[in-house]
């Protein structure tokens, strides 16, 4: 176990961190959660050669991280996450030079893919719909390209001809994301982060105005740092007389996914609709999903969830009524009350969160780990996480406002 004062790289190129640390901790940072977005955080921290733990009460990302279609798409879902779209830009741009670290580092494959997807219009207004979309994509800088029906049936030949309209999103990627979120959890490993599983938080140890560590299967783990990434969890753990929810008011929405394996063809490129989407992996699957239903922590999967994710399939791809189910399973995202992430330190020294990541954790892990790291190592908030601060949702405080409207 590696602890404070080892003497690992050079002080010098932690010359922000070190002059502010008073050496209280066991461990520089300790994570809570090794989810996508706590193994993310601390392959950067580590980086700074920083000494990191990761705790998880599981083996790390076997939650929403495993559950998740992989789409890398920074188009917002609807009004309350279009003040997300500048970071969702920010982070798409950061994932190439991420994956490649990542794959280099861990020697494992993400499949990550920088192919563009297809939003396919059914509705008799179709074309009217899709051109409404295409006016609002463009004022907030995302790439969206009208194109024909007969287009987008070349590019990708099994799409139903009862489509009404197309539009080609340029700039979007995808990831297979257990292989991501393995590979970054070995990659942070090999730069020294120490991964413990089966360790599960139940609280936060506080003195005074101070978080000084976690207090975890009945021990008591010190650090200077402690960033709370439990995903829709956060919100559960203790803090002296209340929650982390008051900073971090998590809620779990279920999101209930399916692979298919089709029999004659393949596809290379994200399909969706306003129903449902689709997503081809390397070795020929195709993920369906998918539901949002607030259903507390229960993980079922259930017939009516099953139902309308395959109706949407086969909207979109007649040809897929042949394919083998060959997985069904479900997640829970980290929903959050205003569909925002929330990043950055709490007015309690030394705890930050890093959370609320909702439909978009996969997409935003580059940038969350960026933003985290520069909260720790310069001891500021970055500008572009302002608006995402865990202080909004406590009464009267100026973010409160600013990220709701
Ligand atoms: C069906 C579905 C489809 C999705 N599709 C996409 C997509 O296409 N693109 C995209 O960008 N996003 C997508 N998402 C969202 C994305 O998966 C999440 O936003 C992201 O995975 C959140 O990562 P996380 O690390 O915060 O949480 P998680 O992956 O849930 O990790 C949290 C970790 O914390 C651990 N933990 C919890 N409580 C404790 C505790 N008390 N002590 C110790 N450990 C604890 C858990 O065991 C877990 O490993 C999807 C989600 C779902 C469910």
């Amino acid at each position: 176990m590696r602890r404070v004062g080892d003497a690992r790289g050079s002080p010098s190129l932690r010359p922000n961190f070190a002059s502010n640390m008073k050496n209280t901790g066991a461990y520089d940072v300790a994570i809570v959660g090794g989810g996508l977005i706590g193994s993310s955080i601390a392959f950067e921290l580590a980086a700074a050669k920083l000494h990191v733990i990761v705790l998880d009460r599981q083996a790390p990302g076997r939650e929403a991280s495993w559950a998740a279609a992989g789409m890398l798409s920074p188009a917002p879902d609807g009004p309350p996450t279009v003040q997300l779209v500048p970071l969702a830009l920010e982070s798409l741009a950061l994932y190439p030079s991420f994956v490649a670290r990542v794959e280099e580092e861990s020697g494992q494959s993400t499949d990550f893919v920088g192919a563009a997807g297809l939003e396919i219009f059914y509705s008799a207004r179709g074309e009217a719909e899709r051109d409404a979309a295409i006016a609002d994509h463009r004022q907030l800088g995302t790439a969206i390209e009208p194109i024909t029906v007969e287009a987008a049936r070349n590019i990708e030949k099994s799409i139903s001809p009862n489509a009404s309209a197309a539009a080609w999103f340029s700039d979007e990627a995808r990831v297979d994301p257990r292989l991501l979120t393995d590979a970054v959890i070995s990659a942070a490993q090999r730069r020294g982060v120490e991964m413990r599983s089966g360790v599960e938080v139940t609280s936060l140890l506080r003195e005074g105005d101070r978080c000084t560590g976690v207090m975890a299967n009945n021990e008591k783990i010190a650090a200077r740092h402690i960033i709370v990434a439990a995903g829709c969890f956060s919100g559960g753990i203790g803090l002296g007389s209340e929650t982390v929810a008051r900073f971090a008011p998590t809620i779990p929405i279920r999101g209930q996914m399916i692979a298919l394996r089709p029999s004659g063809f393949a596809m290379r490129h994200v399909v969706r609709s306003e129903r449902g989407y689709l997503v081809p992996r390397r070795d020929g699957r195709i993920i369906a999903g998918t539901t949002l239903e607030d259903a507390g922590f229960e993980k079922r999967v259930t017939a009516a969830g099953m139902h309308k994710i395959l109706e949407a399939a086969l909207e979109l791809i007649p040809a897929l009524a042949e394919a083998a189910v060959v997985e069904t399973w479900s997640g829970l995202r980290p929903g959050t009350p205003d569909q925002l992430p929330i990043l950055g330190p709490s007015n309690i020294d030394g705890l930050l969160i890093a959370t609320g990541h909702y439909r978009n954790g996969i997409l935003l892990a580059p940038v969350t780990a960026k933003i985290l790291h520069d909260c720790v190592l310069a001891g500021e908030t970055p500008a572009n996480a302002a608006i995402f601060s865990p202080l909004r949702f406590q009464q009267g405080n100026r973010h409160a406002t600013s990220a709701r409207d």
